[in-house]
């Protein structure tokens, strides 16, 4: 068995999400690719508490499932469609976040407010049009609004965010929810918020890849 280093890191990582107040109930998962193109995903339905190693399941990139005892997360169809339209994501994290939730029924987009926003999410989140959870149509949509950047909302359910390694994706599904909160509040006090053009924020984006991010230690 060759995929101990990254279940621990998937079982902290459900861990770190509950802890954020990233998760309501059950609803939620987080896969990890693995270095043989097959990817590690947590399973349908078990609460984050009791999930235990043997829970998680391997999955080919076709959706079959190759080894484990309970269902793969049924949005295994966005993880398999994201890690083949984007080459650098190791990781992916979806959750129902509070205020991700909010803006999946009452916005279109989130424009980034801060610079640390513009580090960790590189662009503008979009909000997908609404498609049933669960379906490739969705995982279609979610790939088309996601583009390039490393978060995206999934109207009228929750977010979705990426990395290069899962400490990158949890981050960037804590700075999706910041992002949907700052913006959500701003519009409370200002119906046209100062927003950073996406010239400043590729700005941002290259100086936090060239030289802050490589101060962590992020896992790989
Ligand atoms: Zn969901």
């Amino acid at each position: 068995m060759t995929k101990l280093k990254e279940s621990i890191q998937i079982l902290q990582a459900c861990e770190d999400i509950k802890e954020s107040n990233l998760v309501f109930g059950t609803w939620g998962n987080v896969s990890v690719l693995l270095e043989n193109g097959n990817l590690l995903i947590t399973p349908s339905g078990i609460p984050y508490d009791s999930m235990r190693e043997e829970d998680l399941v391997i999955c080919d990139m076709d959706g079959n499932v190759l080894s484990g005892s309970q269902n793969p997360s049924s949005e295994l169809k966005m993880h398999t469609t994201i890690y083949k339209f984007r080459s650098d994501v190791k990781a992916i994290v979806h959750t129902h976040s509070l205020y991700a939730s909010i803006v999946s029924a009452a916005l279109k987009e989130v424009p980034l407010l801060t610079e640390d926003l513009a580090m960790t999410i590189g662009g503008t989140i979009k909000v997908t049009d609404y498609k049933t959870p669960g379906t490739q149509e969705l995982a279609d949509e979610v790939v088309k609004e996601l583009g390039n950047v490393n978060a995206v909302i999934l109207s009228n359910h929750g977010q979705a965010a990426v990395g290069p390694t899962l400490d990158d994706a949890i981050l960037a599904a804590v700075m999706c929810e910041k992002a949907c909160m700052l913006y959500v509040k701003s519009l409370e006090i200002n119906k046209s918020p100062r927003v950073l053009s996406e010239d400043e924020i590729k700005k941002l984006r290259s100086t936090y890849t060239d030289f802050y991010r490589k101060l962590r230690n992020f896992k790989e």
